[in-house]
């Protein structure tokens, strides 16, 4: 990986996976697929390998990110959906020409219809969304307890209760802010 760039945030999903391509929104945001370059690596990392990207493509694909972002945003707090992400979301969806395939080890692929189309791999992204967003899938869209964060993630723990996008990053950040106060509070108690 180059250096300098700030790592991905995988998760089990792909459509806030994408999303957590920028953290920190209500924070000091990271980006962090800021090149072409970095969104051919997060696409390889997703199992769509594409073999190039153009400045346009990357912006195509910051414009699907922020309108899933706003989409299931709303849904997770039950508002109406933003009719201008939904266009966005929908846009790709129909454009993109990705097939899914099916390994002869009993896995799904996906094909692109050309190594070059960036929009095909959207299109898989954009499905993804609307899946998860149209309550399809076994789990429900909530948004992440840390203020700076507030990134919309999909829960598919069985009580339903997650409160973070991130148990490494933002849990983690929530638990040492805990643990600080309290050791402010009883000095003696904490090594
Ligand atoms: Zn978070």
């Amino acid at each position: 990986m180059p250096a300098g760039f700030p790592d991905f945030r995988l998760g089990n999903v792909l459509a806030t996976s994408f999303t957590a391509t920028l953290t920190e929104r209500h924070g000091d945001a990271v980006e962090r697929i800021p090149t072409p370059q970095r969104l051919v690596d997060w696409l390889a990392v997703n199992g769509l390998a594409v073999d190039s990207c153009t400045t346009a493509q990357l912006e195509l694909a910051r414009e699907l990110r922020e309108s899933i972002h706003a989409a299931a945003t709303a849904a997770a707090i039950q508002d109406a959906l933003p009719a201008s992400a939904v266009q966005v979301i929908n846009d790709c969806s129909t454009q993109g020409r990705a097939a899914a395939i099916l390994t002869p080890e009993g896995n799904r692929q996906w094909r692109l219809s050309s190594a070059s189309c960036v929009e095909d791999a959207l299109g898989v992204i954009a499905a993804d969304a609307i899946s998860i967003i149209a309550g399809e899938r076994d789990g429900k869209l909530a948004l992440c307890a840390s203020p700076t964060c507030q990134a919309a993630f999909f829960d598919t723990s069985q009580s339903r209760t997650r409160k973070w996008c991130d148990m490494n990053t933002c849990g983690n950040r929530q638990k040492k802010a805990r643990f600080n106060a309290n050791h402010r509070k009883n000095p003696r108690s904490a090594e």
